[in-house]
């Protein structure tokens, strides 16, 4: 990258990071178990709730026990079961019609990232009834509280139950609107292990690993703050005690626990702290060959920190540490190695791969281009890299 380009991207991040104090930042009050909801709910005089899931969830069984307790309290539930992977205005608009017709006065998302973004687009329609999704796409175009949302993941992997946005796509266009605005914090996150013990191992393996991806890229950037830097740190200690455990033993509750607590801190300090290129390449990835996004990132991490080099590995150190890999004495280019390798092991002990066959050379000119404008100038990354630069990395992954 130029040098006029990489000043450009140093200012805009810095900016950004000089701001964090001063924006209205919160992390999810976390409760232990579906059956908290309805406590909170007779507390706040609320009895009427929306809830937002999708199809495979509903049939697995895995709402029933919500919605028997929130029966019991004599709460009425209305359910929206068709949220579609990429959620589609259709699905926003549908699901509020729902909120409306029912006089629902609260939001509960029951899913993995595209019901949370479901729902909480839903909120923003609640709020601003007169603003259509488009309208409001963009950052800071909220402005105003949304009816109370309570996130419920049933995967230990996206964080969206901490997140600020939501991503909504026009399903005609096919053009994608993001909302990003802190209204769309959910207020409560339910880490219930119970719902996802039957996990399949595979997706046990990659959302798992997203987390970790979560950790690393937001630790290594620029914009970190202490209790982003303590959040990440802690995450991938949790990461490293459980993942594996979780893996082969999907029954272990505390392990499912754990990487739900690991998922949830990722979140919140990527809130804050933002992704990097491992991301915006993974993205381009799920558009073009609909690559599971966890997947992606466990095969391109590697590639990404060893890219970095020497730059990150005072970083990668205390990432090792806190993953129990090597101790304070280690010297730091072994320490990041070993950081690096034991990513690597991680993935083949879980029978992740590290290549991506599905990459056509004729799409990288174009993917390049994509995961640069993602990344530049917001993510504040250790060593800026071009669409140039980027291209190194579809090719190593061939
Ligand atoms: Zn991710």
């Amino acid at each position: 990258m130029n040098i006029f380009e990489k000043t450009y991207c140093r200012i805009f991040q810095f900016c950004f990071k000089v701001a964090i104090p001063l924006l209205p930042y919160y992390n999810p009050e976390i409760l232990d178990k579906v059956e908290d909801i309805a406590q909170i709910l007779k507390a706040k005089k609320l009895s009427s709730v929306l809830l937002v899931t999708d199809k495979s969830i509903r049939n697995l069984g895995l709402v029933q026990n919500l919605e028997d307790n929130l029966a019991q309290n004599e709460i009425n539930i209305s359910i929206f079961d068709e949220v579609v992977p990429n959620p589609t205005i259709e699905n926003v608009e549908k699901a509020k019609e729902l909120y409306l017709k029912n006089n629902c006065q609260a939001l509960i998302a029951f899913g993995g990232g595209s019901v949370m973004d479901c729902a909480k687009a839903v909120g923003a329609r609640i709020a601003k009834p007169k603003q259509t999704i488009p309208n409001m796409a963009g950052i800071l175009r909220i402005f105003k509280k949304i009816p109370l949302l309570f996130a419920i993941p049933t995967t230990a992997g996206t964080g969206s139950e901490t997140t600020v946005a939501t991503v909504i796509t026009d399903s005609n266009t096919k053009q994608k609107y993001m909302i990003s605005d802190f209204p769309l914090i959910p207020k409560y996150a339910v880490l219930d292990a119970s719902i996802t013990k039957s996990l399949p191992p595979a997706i046990t393996a990659t959302t798992g690993m997203d987390v970790l991806v979560h950790a690393i890229e937001s630790f290594i950037g620029n914009s970190t703050t202490k209790k982003t830097r303590a959040q990440a740190l802690e995450a991938t200690k949790l990461v490293y005690e459980n993942l594996f455990e979780a893996y082969e033993n999907g029954q272990n509750l505390q392990a499912r626990k754990n990487m739900l607590k690991a998922a949830y801190l990722a979140g919140c300090a990527f809130t804050v702290s933002y992704v990097g290129y491992c991301h915006a390449v993974s993205h381009t990835l799920s558009g073009f060959y609909n690559t599971p996004h966890g997947l992606a990132n466990a095969i391109i991490i590697p590639y990404v920190l060893e890219k970095y080099g020497k730059k990150i590995h005072k970083k990668l150190k205390q990432l090792a540490i806190s993953a129990n890999l090597c101790d304070e004495k280690t010297p730091e280019k072994e320490a990041a190695e070993q950081f690096i390798q034991s990513i690597k092991d991680l993935n083949s002990k879980m029978n992740i791969g590290y290549k991506i066959p599905e990459i056509k050379k004729d799409d990288i000119e174009k993917m390049a281009k994509m995961a640069a404008k993602e990344a530049n100038p917001i993510y504040p990354v250790p060593i800026l890299m071009d669409k140039n630069e980027l291209k190194e990395f579809y090719y190593d992954l061939i």
